[in-house]
């Protein structure tokens, strides 16, 4: 484990087997220094251990950084389920998962994430309090994306006021990929904007439903990378800044909700190389935390909400006013930021 590549002096990586269940998790807390640990369980049928302890710790330290940008009392922890989300869920294996999450005794905060769904999360909630995106309850915060939403839409403002000399969107063309729920209400804030739209999805009534309300063009899964716009916005997959796509992007700026945008970091300095301005996914994306923050504290507030987001949209101009000035690469200039509010807090 210590000489692991993704193991980044993560506190605790915990793994979890129940055999009446078949549970078999691993839950990584990358740091609390800052708080509890929180980020949420992704259930996947991985290749093999490995892949999936490789996840565990890059998205625990993902968390860390994102929770960090947002100013969040809150550390960085994820957790994984080895499982097909279509055919291995039962009531036993989350009350399992439950149980694991509340033997840490709330150094880690679960939610949902890839393959989870809020309906999970209340089983978990049976077997412990430290849960949140729930429909009830006192402090319930529900569906996280149209916070995340409002907080891309507001970072991609941001973005199109370096990388096209105005926050003004009438006109200016935005290529979203992914029209679910983050890229679906993105959209809505785009046309509201008078942004004209070109949008793609695997599914066709998601495009529909979007196209209709908004007037956006449609276009294949993968014409997306060719078209000429002025922002691409991914909000669908990760690693989709990678070689092949690199050399095909006709956009000024990269700015959108997906997690992990880039295959690897050093994607960062070639889009500064091509003239890209690219906003880091997990600042842009931040929303969605702040809102689960705000469950956690117990006494859920939407005006804390919009403050706290307002906060993050002008830490990430600060990001890239910064690596603008300095040359560096946006997400390095932001690793480095996350990194330091870490350490203080020490
Ligand atoms: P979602 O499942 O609602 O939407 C994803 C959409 O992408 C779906 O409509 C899906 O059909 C589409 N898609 C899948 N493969 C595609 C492909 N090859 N080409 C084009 N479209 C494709 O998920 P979401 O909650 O909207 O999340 C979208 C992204 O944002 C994810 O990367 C997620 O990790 C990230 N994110 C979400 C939140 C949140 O609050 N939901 C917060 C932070 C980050």
């Amino acid at each position: 484990m210590f000489d692991h590549p993704a193991y980044d002096a993560h506190e605790g990586v915990h793994l979890f087997h129940d055999a009446k269940s078949g549970l078999r998790a691993i839950i990584a807390i990358h740091s609390t220094a800052r708080g509890p640990a929180a980020g949420g369980t992704r259930m996947w049928d991985f290749a093999n251990g490995e892949a999936m302890l490789k996840d565990v710790l890059r998205l625990s330290q993902g968390m860390s950084y994102k929770n960090a940008m947002a100013d969040l009392p809150l550390g960085g922890g994820k957790a994984v389920i080895w499982g097909n989300a279509s055919t291995d869920k039962s009531p036993d294996l989350f009350r399992a998962f439950g149980r694991a999450v509340e033997s840490l005794q709330g150094r880690y905060y679960t939610a949902e994430d890839v393959g989870i769904d809020v309906a999970d999360m209340e089983i978990v909630r049976q077997e412990t309090a430290y849960v949140a995106g729930l429909d009830h309850g006192e402090a319930a915060s529900g569906d996280p994306s149209p916070i995340t939403a409002k907080g891309v839409f507001l970072g991609i403002v941001e973005t199109a006021k370096r990388a096209l000399g105005s926050s003004d969107l009438t006109g200016r063309t935005v290529a979203v990929q992914g029209v679910g729920s983050v890229g679906g209400y993105t959209c809505d804030h785009l046309a509201k904007a008078g942004a004209s739209l070109i949008i793609t999805d695997i599914d066709q009534a998601a495009l529909k439903a979007v196209a209709d309300r908004t007037g956006a063009r449609i276009v294949g899964p993968d014409e997306i990378y060719d078209v000429e716009a002025d922002i691409f916005a991914p909000c669908a997959l990760g690693a989709i800044v990678n070689e092949q796509t690199l050399e095909r992007f006709r956009v000024k700026a990269i700015a959108g909700g997906a997690n992990n945008q880039l295959i690897v970091p050093e994607m960062g300095e070639l889009l500064r190389r091509k003239g890209i301005l690219y906003a880091p996914d997990y600042v842009i994306n931040g929303g969605g935390i702040i809102n689960v923050a705000a469950e956690i504290s117990g006494n859920y507030s939407r005006e804390w909400v919009d403050a706290k987001l307002g906060r993050l949209v002008q830490t990430l101009g600060d990001v890239l006013d910064e690596a603008l000035s300095s040359g560096k690469p946006t997400n390095v200039v932001a690793d480095t930021i996350a990194r330091e509010r870490i350490a203080a807090a020490r």
